[in-house]
């Protein structure tokens, strides 16, 4: 460990920074679809290139942009990656208790779409990037940090860091997404289908001409409702999910419809292979067609992300979590969550021990009077300042 003391980086100055810099992100709006992170991502590159970092744009298209800035270390050991989205979802039709871009402080809170998902997260870390480049900290490896793009839809900035080679060495990969500052270290799978049949349209007086599409859709979600999905219960993540959540289909009221279609979300855990999930279900197909020989389905895949956990006995899993115990003055448990974040895309590819731990709620995510709690946010910046500091110093 350097001379450096970390308490001493720990001033008022830094929590008015930090506050603010979360105010001014909020208020740069962000939301996805359609995305417009290129002005964000622009505003952090402008921050940690006057922090010292070089930064570099991933281009997605004409306003939307992820950002990579790398502070280099002296290359004794393999340098972190922090990582957080610049997009949030949208603010919905109800009203707000403060309006969703002004980023109002009431209450010993930060009010705002993205106060919680992530702007609070993204500012503590560049906050504690700037921290430790301005104070000059020995380091012995790069502190990376992704920016991304799209993570509330496709996690298209995310997709395009995972393919660079020329990211590493890496030893941790750090996401700043809504922990309340607690450590996850296992997130669900995500896999959404959607199930198509198809059938042909007819006069809606002569159903006989015709085949129903709506009629094998029936036919088929009450099999798939008894379909067993095999699986091991995880410590951490619990059981699998599904859940049929959207239907279309049908013309109208005087025509046999000829197409009708569902999605479905299943969570799933270590273990749960999703290619062999996709098969049980075209047999199912099949199935149904020697049952009915009209039944005609298929099966698209709209997300696959893979359920991502690291050991807890990890030593990127352990630093971090003592570097937590000095920031709060207790250690935490690491814990698994339901969600996936960019991990899903990013730990696999580089494969890098990944850990979830920012300061907005999980319970604020996408919804209403999303907030981040004022104390909550500066303890996040004492952590990541001092996990830097174990992995690098
Ligand atoms: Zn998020």
């Amino acid at each position: 460990m350097s001379e450096l003391k970390p308490e001493a980086l720990f001033t008022k100055e830094m929590e008015d920074e930090v506050v603010k810099l979360t105010q001014d992100l909020v208020r740069m709006k962000s939301v996805n679809p359609p995305g417009d992170e290129r002005r964000v991502a622009e505003f952090t590159a402008r921050y940690l290139e006057d922090a010292g970092f070089t930064v570099e744009f991933i281009d997605h298209d004409a306003d939307r942009a992820s950002m990579l800035a790398r502070l280099k270390g002296s290359g004794e050991a393999p340098g972190v990656l922090y990582s957080a989205h610049l997009d949030t979802v949208p603010v919905g039709a109800e009203k707000w208790l403060h309006e969703p871009f002004d980023g109002e402080i009431a209450d010993d809170k930060i009010w705002g779409r993205g106060s919680t998902d992530m702007k609070s997260g993204m500012a503590a870390i560049m906050v504690s990037a700037k921290l430790l480049a301005k104070a000059k900290a020995p380091l012995k490896g790069d502190i990376v940090i992704a920016l991304t793009a799209g993570e509330e839809t496709d996690s298209l900035g995310a997709v395009e860091v995972a393919k660079r080679k020329d990211l590493g060495p890496l030893q941790a990969l750090i996401v700043a997404e809504p922990s309340a500052n607690d450590i996850f270290v296992a997130e669900k799978g995500a896999l959404w289908l959607e199930i198509a049949t198809h059938g042909k349209t007819a006069h809606g007086s002569m159903p006989d001409l015709g085949r129903n599409a709506i009629l094998m859709m029936v036919a088929f979600l009450n099999e798939f409702e008894k379909l067993e999905f095999p699986y091991t219960e995880h410590p951490m993540l619990g059981k699998y999910s599904r859940s049929v959540d959207t239907i279309t289909g049908g013309v109208k009221t005087n025509v046999v419809p000829d197409y009708c279609a569902i999605t479905i979300d299943m969570r799933t855990v270590p273990g749960q292979d999703h290619a062999q999930m996709v098969k049980q279900i075209e047999a199912l197909f099949a199935q149904l067609q020697a049952k009915m020989p009209d039944f005609k389905a298929t099966v698209t895949v709209i997300n696959d992300r893979p359920p991502v956990t690291t050991p807890v006995d990890d030593p990127a899993v352990t630093k971090f979590n003592a570097a937590l115990a000095e920031a709060v003055g207790k250690a935490t448990e690491p814990k698994g969550v339901r969600y996936y974040t960019d991990a899903a895309a990013l730990a696999p590819a580089l494969n890098l021990p990944m850990i979830i731990c920012g300061p907005g709620r999980a319970e604020l995510c996408h919804v209403p009077n999303e907030y981040v709690d004022i104390d909550l946010l500066v303890q996040a910046v004492k952590i990541y300042t001092l996990a830097t500091l174990k992995y690098l110093g």
